[in-house]
């Protein structure tokens, strides 16, 4: 047995859900030496970026980018419309649900949370209720993840836009489009969405570093009302910016643009739709494979109804310890990289290690979905993991078929 070959020489799959993986294009356009922030290609390169984001965003209104994280782009949204005292509604799904409700508490907000679980996406029928007991409009937003990548549950955010408006409430719609934005289908301007908050490491396959806010007049409207907005996160100059250096309220992330040019180029090239296309089929050769191994043992997708599941991440769980058993067999062995379970059971709790994820965001493949799908089924194999039979074949013919 000592002398076993292991096979994880090879080019790695880092499938968690963010960072995703990034094209050899999109590093390669940011191998460079530092470029000028006066003058020239990089500063001519600024328009074009910002009308090709709000492309990708689906909106014609006003977009801004910020040196940071999916953190930053909440709290950036947050500081220009709420102000301490305000109150916000929270529908929780999962871990993000309750992140973005918190990083508003941390600048002041009267937070409301209606926590819908960690397996089910948002009830309407509760916010509207929520909504019609708000009789004097004290509700100022409502936030709302999409997609909430702790439980892969993906939110129907028209039907919560249609929800506000028969309540006659005027309260921003703001939605975290962090794992979503580039992977499943989202319509900031067709849907009625106020505010829309994204990074640039998962669908937008660019190193994180970038993250963005585009917000419309109405958002706009409440932010020109706020007492105060601090200066690094108004967002007023970032999306008015007449020199290059206001776009970024300083140095700007230079090589980031740079890759995140090339990044945009690739999904205008394929064309918005058929990347929400082509993560739909990938996804779905992914739940046929779950269905094929639930059939015996304890694997289990989290979402249990697939016309709520979103097509960028997956949440599932094994038996006892046999998630993080499995991660470790497939990383050690064969050079894959799982996503760990989050916000799935407390850190004390033994089923912690039952939970897992796969990250299938941005630049995926075909033939990497399907080594995925093999390296799993292996890991399951060699640790003795009790699965169903026909996994790949269903997968297979998922791809085949589409
Ligand atoms: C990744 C993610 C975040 C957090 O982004 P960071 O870059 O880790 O700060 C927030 N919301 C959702 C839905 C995410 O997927």
């Amino acid at each position: 047995m000592s002398n076993r070959p292991n096979l994880s020489h090879g080019r790695g799959y880092l499938a968690i859900p963010g960072p995703s993986v990034m094209p050899e294009a999109v590093l390669q356009a940011m191998h460079r030496s530092a470029p000028n922030i006066y003058a020239g290609e990089l500063v001519d390169m600024m328009p074009g970026i910002m009308a090709d984001l709000k492309r990708v965003a689906r909106t014609k209104h006003h977009a801004t980018i910020y040196i940071g994280n999916g953190h930053a782009a909440w709290e950036a949204a947050l500081s220009n419309v709420i102000a301490p005292g305000d109150r916000v509604l929270v529908p929780a799904t999962g871990r993000f649900g309750y992140g973005f409700g918190e990083m508003a508490e941390g600048i002041g907000a009267d937070v409301q949370l209606i926590d819908f679980g960690k397996s089910s996406p948002m009830d309407l029928g509760r916010i509207a209720q929520a909504l019609a007991d708000d009789k004097d409009h004290q509700i100022k937003a409502v936030l709302a993840v999409h997609v909430d990548t702790s439980s892969s549950v993906r939110n129907d955010i028209k039907g919560l836009r249609d929800v506000l408006d028969a309540a006659g409430h005027p309260a921003l719609l703001m939605v975290d489009c962090i794992a979503s934005l580039g992977c499943d289908q989202f319509e900031m301007d067709d849907w009625g969405v106020d505010v829309m908050v994204t990074g640039c490491q998962k669908g937008l396959m660019v190193p994180p570093g970038c993250s963005f806010v585009f917000f419309n007049d109405r958002a706009q409207a409440v932010r020109e009302a706020m007492p105060r907005v601090s200066r690094y996160w108004d967002w007023t100059p970032r999306s008015t910016a007449t020199e290059f250096w206001q776009y970024f309220n300083g140095t700007a992330p230079t090589h980031h643009l740079y890759g995140l040019r090339v990044a945009l180029d690739m999904i205008h090239d394929e064309g918005i739709e058929q990347v929400w296309a082509r993560h739909k089929v990938l996804a779905r050769a992914i739940w046929a494979a779950c269905d094929a191994w639930s059939a015996e043992g304890d694997l289990r997708l989290n979402i249990a109804d697939p016309s709520v599941r979103s097509c960028a991440v997956t949440s599932l769980r094994l038996g006892d310890n046999d998630g993080t058993r499995l991660r470790n067999w497939v990383e050690r062995e064969l050079g894959l990289t799982l996503g760990i379970g989050l916000g799935m059971a407390e850190p004390d709790d033994p089923a912690r290690d039952a939970f897992f994820r796969l990250g299938h965001m941005g630049h995926v493949n075909g033939q990497m979905i399907m080594g995925l799908l093999g390296g799993m089924q292996a890991g399951m194999s060699g640790l003795g993991i009790a699965h169903g039979r026909g996994a790949l074949d269903a997968a297979a013919e998922v791809i085949a078929g589409h």
